[in-house]
């Protein structure tokens, strides 16, 4: 059965190895690396992942600065906050907690964050460099770095392989097929308007599914072989857990396990990768800022 790509023991390790790097930074530069996140509105899942990268920023010593605001704020709030941040020595990033309430323009709010501290790395202009060769993106996008950060640790051969990711939004599935691609393997993108995503998933050495649709991934739609890596977060109706649900992801596991050659289990997957990410690209971002190396 496959092997389990343990996404939780990685992102540990670096932390770890994080933890050192910003105690070094603080005592040879006086840098300590800061992290601002914005959270609007009152959603309960934004609020538990803005929880954990508090967290995470501070089991590892660098600054976290949070601000909320409520449902109803008006959008030049949150600009102004932005703006200060931007204006902050102290800050190094800058994170918007998606999605936003409907009557914010998400675009003008991911293009206020000033690219230097684009540590989501979804500022278009960061965006845009991860689509063109050329000058290269400052950040890349946590979810889907952490997903390929979790393909090289585990010495999978991403160079001329049939890649798959499933779906394509913003945040995941389009950068993370343009990652994919980077990294030289020929990448096909299912949506939910794709006529045949079974046929296609079928043919992939490598899925990257960011749907967030449980178990929408079946043993048939899986190649012999394959590596699977699983974004999905979705929570399913459970009356053995205290909560009355659990969180699976977008692939059936106890189908694709008897098929896959490795898989990324939720929660333990990608979640933790991308919270490493974030605190890593924090770090990167203080460094280039106050030139320590
Ligand atoms: P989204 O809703 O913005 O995008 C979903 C994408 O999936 C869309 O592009 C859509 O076309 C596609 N899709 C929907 N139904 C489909 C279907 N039946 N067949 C094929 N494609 C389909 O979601 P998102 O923000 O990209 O997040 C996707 C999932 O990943 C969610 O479960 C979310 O909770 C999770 N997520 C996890 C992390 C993490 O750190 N692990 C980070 C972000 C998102």
């Amino acid at each position: 059965s496959a092997m389990v790509i343990d996404g939780k023991s990685v992102a540990e390790d670096i932390q770890d190895k994080l933890t050192v790097e910003i105690s070094r930074m603080k005592n040879k530069f006086g840098v300590v690396p800061g992290l601002a996140v914005i959270l609007v509105g009152d959603r309960k899942d934004s609020a538990s992942y803005v929880h954990n990268k508090k967290e995470a920023c501070e089991s590892v010593g660098i600054n976290s600065y949070e601000v909320c605001l409520p449902q109803d704020c008006r959008e030049e709030e949150l600009l102004m906050h932005i703006s200060s941040f931007n204006d902050d020595p102290s800050v190094h990033g800058i994170l918007v907690q998606l999605p936003l309430p409907s009557h914010m323009n998400e675009r003008n709010i991911l293009n206020a964050v000033c690219i230097e501290k684009d540590v989501d790395g979804l500022h278009p202009l960061n965006i845009g460099r991860l689509a063109m060769s050329g000058r290269e993106p400052l950040f890349l996008p946590c979810t889907p770095k952490g997903c390929i950060e979790l393909l090289h640790r585990y010495n999978v051969d991403i160079k001329g392989k049939n890649a798959v990711v499933i779906g394509r939004s913003n945040i995941v599935g389009m950068p993370a097929a343009l990652l994919l691609q980077r990294e030289d393997a020929s990448v096909s993108v299912v949506h939910s308007r794709t006529k045949n995503p079974e046929e296609i998933t079928k043919q992939a050495d490598i899925i990257i599914s960011a749907a967030g649709k449980p178990n929408m991934v079946r043993g048939s739609w899986i190649k012999p072989g394959a590596v699977l890596i699983d974004v999905g977060i979705n929570p399913v109706e459970d009356s053995t857990d205290p909560r009355g649900y659990r969180m699976v992801g977008d692939i059936c596991y106890e189908e694709a396990c008897k098929i896959a050659s490795a898989i990324t289990p939720v929660p333990g997957g990608v979640g933790p990768m991308t919270i490493a990410m974030l605190l890593l690209n924090t770090v990167t971002s203080a460094k280039r800022i106050h030139n320590c190396n």
